[in-house]
């Protein structure tokens, strides 16, 4: 098989890329199953089926219920199935999840949003639930049936998400066996889920994100009432099987997890989780796009020849192959370490903070990359590439939500740097990447960075992404350099 063939297969380009691969045949199923039959759904949604709100029942009971193409509970359910939730727990590793959402996401990159903000409800859960909310909530969650309860993980408010120490208005007050909650979320994905992790302040905590916890909050309350309502959904231009809306709450029940006054450590716990899953979408949708353009360069003619074994785009194809492995590299890396840290609590380790580093890096260089990559292919289709009926437009529409939720590019750049600055994460990084391959190149580059950190405060984050670009590309190409083994054999 030659490089490019492995383009065509999520588990023929896993397999070229990661040694041990567990659960292959549970892979091969799923890409299997998703070729032959998920597509279709998934391209049926993404152009028509799209969920939608029932506020009321015929007799004016308010139900918010959310409605969905039959099918779509057919592809989500599988997921949740063959694992991309409970095995975390009963395995104790998230690679398995990881390598479930790669092969999926090749298919409809959407899918993986309620995937990931259910694995980022029950791992906090887990983590640091008291025993008596794990005794009541856990176990739905970790179910492999398709009675499965499913998580959310809503942060963002209407006056915005970078900045949640001052845009979080919503507030916690002591009451029932726990807390009631009050405030509106602008941004609620996997919207109508069974219970979510919430973003609050409680009455009279300290302002800014220090201030803020995280509350579990079920669907419905104890007595079997509405817990929180649906104000609308959204019309988005991507994901658009995934029903995103715009929660109130209303005196909601609520159950702190953890302390309060660690709470802004659980809520980036929770982003950490779901921008590595992020990386990972963002990667296999990159090798979607290119495995579409792949096929149609094979087939299209110009100049006397496949437009494939015209120079200039096949100089294009292998480029953006390495570049693809680089990426990959990068943002399996990022899977790696956050498998090593997942069960640290604060005070996090040295490792941690390397870790978070890396999570910065890989989500603002995979996104990048698939929108970049999904812009390509479309080029690629010429005129063919902007129309509708065909699919290499979806992907550059999903692409742009994957640069901008779970923090945009501004704030991995911005919170990278952080990271390096006050708890030196670059340094153990940088370590690492010499002991893959000692070069000039990382010396210089671990050189520009501390230059960096002697800019006067203003002209530090003007000037900070170019440098964090070229960051995140040499550690992505480094880390590719550790997976050469296998491009020998494809
Ligand atoms: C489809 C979709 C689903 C979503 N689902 C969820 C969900 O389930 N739960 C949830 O909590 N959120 C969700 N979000 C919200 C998402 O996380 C936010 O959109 C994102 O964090 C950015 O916040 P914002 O949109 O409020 O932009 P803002 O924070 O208002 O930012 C606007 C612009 O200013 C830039 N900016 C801000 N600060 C700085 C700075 N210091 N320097 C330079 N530039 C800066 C930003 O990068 C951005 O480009 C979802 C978003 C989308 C699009």
């Amino acid at each position: 098989m030659t490089g490019l063939d492995t383009l065509r297969s999520p588990l023929s380009f896993l397999r070229s890329r990661v040694r041990h691969i567990p659960h292959c045949n549970t892979l091969d199923a799923e890409e299997g199953w998703w070729s032959n039959e998920g597509v279709a759904i998934s391209d049926a949604i993404d152009r028509a089926g799209t969920p939608w709100l029932r506020m009321f029942d015929r007799f004016g009971k308010r139900g918010d219920e959310i409605l969905y193409p039959r099918e779509y509970q057919t592809i989500l359910r599988r997921g949740y199935r063959s694992g991309v939730v409970w095995r975390a727990q009963e395995e104790n590793s998230l690679i398995p999840a990881y390598l479930l959402m790669y092969t999926i996401s090749f298919y409809d990159p959407g899918i993986c949003c309620p995937y990931t903000v259910s694995l980022g409800t029950a791992v906090p859960l887990a983590k640091y639930g008291s025993a008596e909310l794990q005794d009541r909530f856990l176990a739905q969650l970790l179910r492999k049936d398709d009675t499965v309860w499913q998580g959310a993980t809503w942060m963002t408010e209407i006056k915005g998400g970078s900045d949640l120490g001052a845009a979080v208005e919503t507030i916690a007050r002591p009451g029932g066996d726990g807390w009631l909650l009050t405030g509106d979320k602008y941004f609620a994905s996997n919207v109508g889920a069974e219970l979510a992790v919430v973003a609050a302040r409680p009455d009279g905590a300290a302002t800014g994100v220090r201030g803020l916890a995280l509350f579990l909050v079920p669907r419905y309350r104890k007595d079997g009432a509405l817990n929180y309502f649906v104000r609308r959904l959204k019309d988005k231009i991507a994901t658009r099987s995934v029903p995103t809306g715009e929660v109130e709450l209303k005196d909601s029940e609520g159950y702190l997890l953890g302390s309060a006054d660690s709470g802004i450590y659980l809520i980036l716990e929770v982003l950490n989780l779901s921008r590595v899953s992020n990386s990972i979408v963002s990667v296999a949708l990159a090798q979607r796009a290119m495995a579409g353009a792949l096929s149609y360069a094979e087939h299209r003619i110009a100049f006397g020849k496949r437009i494939l074994d015209q120079p200039l785009l096949r100089h294009q194809f292998e480029n953006r192959l390495n570049a693809l492995r680089s990426a990959f590299a990068l943002a399996w890396h990022s899977v790696q370490l956050l498998n090593e840290v997942w069960m640290e609590r604060p005070p996090y380790s040295e490792r941690y903070h390397m870790f978070r580093l890396v999570a910065h890096l890989a989500k603002y260089w995979t996104a990048e990359f698939a929108v970049d990559t999904a812009k390509w292919a479309m080029e690629v289709h010429g005129g063919l590439g902007v129309l509708a009926e065909y699919r290499a437009e979806r992907w550059f529409r999903e692409a742009m939500i994957l640069a901008i939720w779970e923090g945009t590019s501004h704030r991995q750049i911005l919170d990278g740097f952080e990271v390096m600055e006050r708890k030196r994460a670059h340094r153990m990084l940088f370590q690492r990447l010499m002991e893959i391959t000692p070069s000039k190149a990382l010396q210089d580059m671990e050189s520009e960075v501390e230059r960096h950190f002697k800019l006067p405060p203003e002209q530090r984050e003007a000037l900070a992404e170019p440098v964090f670009r070229k960051l995140a590309a040499l550690t992505a190409d480094t880390l590719a350099c550790e997976s050469k083994w296998d491009d020998k054999k494809t």
